[in-house]
């Protein structure tokens, strides 16, 4: 527990007033960038021959020092990034995450097996569920995601992260991404460099689905989708079209739902892809 003994060498270093400052983790400049909020995505630049733990995680770091941290939907208020570094000197980095307000979104006179599938489909999903997890459960030591995260297309955002749903009352778990409306067709390009880890044409509630591995543990799918370009093990770069939009699985018109996670905790692509640029011409058309 690296924590713990830092905070006791924090500790007396206080007492005897003895680099205090290092105790903040105030000396060292790890180049931040990203949101300190929840569902955030921030990365890092770590000293030459540090070790990082975040939230007692052992930390990937790459060799020119890039590294991940993010904070989920529900993340406190507070956590600490512990180093070590070459020299042996080790402190805390106490970090912020601001709170979020998530809509509440309530639906109501939906066909109940839309809210309730029967067994049959219930194992389905779960086995779908379960490939979804697997597929992002790894932990590539190449740090495609360096380059930062752009849309993988231009839309009207018609559904946020983390907003809750309530189905004819039943509290479903929160929405995992955000959905970019966008006519049947339209390209769907790579928003950071990568490899593909799923490939699945029929999902219960996705359709045909991708799944994008950024490395350090940081994934993104796509759903929905009409046609997918690439093949699993294939290495995409940055603004290749990988696929395009469509209204597979559960969707009631053309869009995209895009989630980018990081250990399985589901992030917002919205705030790790910044402001949407401006389109020409304005995309104006209804869902
Ligand atoms: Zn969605």
């Amino acid at each position: 527990m690296p924590g713990i003994r830092v905070a006791i060498a924090c500790f007396f270093a206080a007492l005897f007033l003895y680099s205090p400052a290092l105790c903040a983790g105030g000396k060292i400049d790890f180049n931040f960038k990203g949101a300190f909020h929840q569902g955030g995505l921030v990365t890092g630049k770590a000293p030459a021959g540090s070790t990082l733990h975040f939230e007692g995680r052992a930390l990937r770091i790459s060799r020119a020092g890039a590294f991940v941290i993010a904070f989920g939907r529900n993340a406190k208020a507070d956590a600490d990034l512990a180093y070590r570094l070459a020299d042996g000197s080790e402190g805390v980095r106490h970090l912020t995450i601001a709170s979020r307000d998530f809509p509440t979104e309530k639906i109501n006179g939906l066909a109940a097996d839309k809210v309730t599938p029967d067994a049959a489909r219930m194992a389905r999903i779960r086995a779908e569920g379960a490939l979804l997890a697997k597929a992002r459960r790894g932990d590539h030591d190449e740090a495609f995601f360096v380059n930062g995260f752009s849309w993988p297309v231009l839309g009207r955002i018609s559904g946020v992260y983390g907003s809750q749903r309530i189905l004819n009352g039943v509290r479903r778990s929160p929405h995992s991404g955000t959905d970019i409306a966008a006519p049947r067709g339209t390209p769907v390009t790579a928003p950071a460099d990568g490899i593909v880890a799923l490939r699945h044409l029929d999902m219960f509630f996705t359709g045909q689905t991708l799944v994008l591995d950024h490395g350090h543990g940081l994934f993104t799918v796509y759903a929905h989708l009409d046609r997918i370009d690439v093949g699993e093990g294939a290495r995409v770069k940055k603004g290749d079209p990988i696929a395009i939009i469509g209204a597979t699985g559960r969707a009631t018109a053309p869009h995209l739902h895009w989630g980018i996670s990081w250990f399985g905790i589901a992030l917002d692509p919205q705030s790790a892809a910044g402001a949407m640029p401006a389109t020409t011409p304005p995309i104006t058309k209804a869902r």
